[in-house]
């Protein structure tokens, strides 16, 4: 990597980023994680400096880096960590608690982290909740995601913030993708976006301020601004289809850098053109029990898995 030197200092000691055919110092490249995601902000209207943000932060480089970056930007923002009581074998989600926590310890005081524990609120873990369920039984991933929603809306709701952010990056967001157009899931193109509006019906708005950012980047800039943040994936994560949608993506990636950025920008692109005309999201009601958006009528599928 000797040849490269950083575009905006000269400096030789550089972090290179063959798919932007771009070469940055540790400081430079700071500065353009943060510019870029506060265009990408800007440009899909996320939130302005009035909105309370709240931050799904999950301990993980992702989400500690946005957390970082939306402070340094200026932002109004807070944490929410959910506790999933994933612990069984290598206490992971304790660990993740404790990234989380640590982190929120050295933040600005007017920033804080909120934390909530399934176990305290409901009586289950995820895993309980995952196999108590009657009939075929629902994988723990799906089960564990629509938690997850369920609840991190339901935060943002009760605590007055009007945008949840995730930490979703680009790898996160082309797998997502790619399995969509595999199966040409329509109502799910359709909604896949990396700003999803409130609606009237209890669902606040929802942003993803780094889905424009290669994993290994949000990587690098965790590392260099030293966030110790948890190395270790879920272990029910292996073997998920998702990751076998990213090797798919990252082979590509490796023979043509910039396959997944142009593959998911494309996309954004072509909705802009709105290529699926017709498709409108389904018509939703209120849940009976929590008020939350569902597309069945009476009792939303968390409600219904409680
Ligand atoms: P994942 O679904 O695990 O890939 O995580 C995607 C995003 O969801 C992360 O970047 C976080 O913003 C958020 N997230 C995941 N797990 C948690 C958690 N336990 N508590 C709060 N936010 C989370
Ligand atoms: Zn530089
Ligand atoms: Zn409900």
């Amino acid at each position: 990597m000797g040849v490269h030197r950083c575009r905006r200092c000269e400096a030789d000691s550089v972090i290179y980023m063959r798919q932007h055919r771009l070469a940055l110092c540790d400081i430079h490249f700071m500065e353009w994680v943060e510019e870029m995601t506060l265009g990408f902000i800007r440009k899909h209207r996320m939130f302005e400096p009035e909105d309370r943000v709240l931050v799904a932060v999950s301990g993980g480089k992702d989400s500690l880096s946005l957390w970082r970056i939306l402070l340094k930007l200026g932002y109004q923002a807070d944490g929410l960590y959910v506790d999933l009581g994933i612990d069984e074998g290598g206490s992971y989600s304790k660990r993740s608690g404790e990234h989380a926590k640590k982190f929120a310890g050295e933040i600005p005081p007017e920033a804080k982290l909120h934390v909530l524990d399934l176990a305290d609120i409901y009586g289950k873990t995820v895993p309980e909740m995952a196999s108590r369920r009657k009939g075929g039984r629902r994988k723990l991933c799906s089960v564990c995601g629509l938690v997850k929603r369920h609840e991190m809306n339901r935060a943002a709701r009760e605590l007055g913030y009007t945008v949840l952010a995730t930490g979703h990056n680009l790898d996160d967001e082309a797998a997502v993708l790619f399995g969509n157009v595999l199966r040409w899931e329509a109502e799910y193109l359709v909604r896949q976006s990396p700003v999803l509006p409130a609606d009237d019906i209890g669902l606040v708005k929802r942003a993803k301020p780094l889905a424009r950012f290669y994993e290994r980047e949000t990587a690098a800039y965790a590392i260099v601004g030293n966030i110790d943040y948890i190395l270790d994936e879920c272990p029910f994560s292996t073997g998920a289809t998702s990751l076998r949608l990213k090797e798919v993506l990252n082979s590509m990636e490796n023979s043509s850098p910039g396959t997944k950025l142009s593959f998911y920008f494309s996309f954004l692109r072509a909705k802009e053109n709105n290529i699926f005309p017709g498709y409108d999201r389904p018509e939703l009601s209120p849940c009976e029990k929590c008020g939350q958006a569902t597309g069945a009528g009476g009792l939303c599928a968390f409600c219904r898995l409680i």
